[in-house]
């Protein structure tokens, strides 16, 4: 096991929410006459929010699915793959072996990485971090809780709704009895500051792993973010702001020359992933070719 530490990569930009966004709060007390299923809320501002944790676990979702249908292409690049293909089990007997989706949560398979050389190269478990049996990866990027741009919060302090409620109406099958509940919901425009911190701990891989961060962030503006996506919500665009390198240098003497600014203004995602180069280039001759 070996850990190096080069740089932090901080991407910083916008979530905007294209239709009205639902991410649950787990409530104990339900109020009478009140909303069924409230949104999430910042206990110190009670304003809506999205938490990295959510945001995370669905970039780190979608990004299995990927990775787990290119298996074979992507076999050379990420050797930890070749394990997980049909009738290469190895070593023979392990649990789940040979399965991508090898770890059960809740009623769910996900994809982890037992130890930690498979997560070194596993193109999801380098990047969000693998638990695993015999030892952890720890995960390369922090994902912060998402807080509304000023622009949102003002617009709340001058009395707009940032929020409605929703009626959903279930019918029971048997009875035909129409079942309403009320959710709560995000309303459509409302913007997140998201902050999203890489560390760059080999030179050989952090590329790869910035292109996979941002074909999962791809994924999810054509998915959805949060509850009911299959019912029209949480559909999401990201506004990238800038994307700044701090080298290792610049945390031991805060020189401006141990920095690179690179400014995204309002480019989208996939603009980002098609100019890399471009955008990339003081970074890669500040890390040097690797
Ligand atoms: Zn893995």
């Amino acid at each position: 096991m070996n850990r190096e530490f080069h740089g932090k990569l901080i991407i910083r930009g916008r979530i905007r929410a294209v239709t009205g966004l639902h991410i649950g709060a787990q409530r104990e007390v339900a109020e009478i006459g009140g909303i069924d299923n409230p949104v999430i809320k910042d206990p110190l501002t009670g304003l809506p929010y999205i938490p990295g944790s959510s945001f995370k676990g669905k970039l780190r979702s979608l990004f299995e699915v990927l990775t787990n249908s290119k298996l074979d292409e992507w076999g050379d690049k990420y050797p930890s793959l070749k394990k997980y293909l049909p009738g290469s089990c190895r070593p023979v007997g392990e649990e789940n072996c040979g399965k991508f989706f090898n770890k059960k949560i809740n009623k769910g398979w996900i994809h982890v990485c037992p130890d930690y050389d498979s997560a070194l190269n596993c193109p999801v478990c380098r990047l969000f971090g693998a638990s695993g049996k015999e030892s952890n990866f720890p995960s390369r990027l922090i994902v912060r809780d998402a807080f509304l741009t000023k622009e949102w919060e003002n617009k709340w302090r001058d009395g707009e709704d940032i929020t409605e409620a929703k009626i959903e109406v279930g019918i029971d099958r048997v009875t035909s009895q129409a079942n309403p509940r009320t959710n709560e919901r995000v309303v459509a425009g409302t913007e997140f500051d998201f902050e999203i911190i890489y560390n760059v701990e080999d030179l050989k891989q952090w590329e790869d792993d910035i292109k996979n961060l941002l074909t999962a962030m791809a994924l999810l503006e054509d998915s959805y973010l949060g509850g009911s996506g299959s019912r029209g919500y949480g559909k999401v665009r990201f506004i990238f702001d800038s994307i700044e390198f701090r080298s290792a240098d610049y945390y031991r003497t805060g020189q401006e020359e141990y920095r690179v600014s690179i400014g995204t203004e309002n480019r989208s995602v996939v603009d980002v992933l098609r100019d890399f180069k471009g955008l990339f280039s003081e970074v890669e001759s500040k890390l040097g070719a690797g």
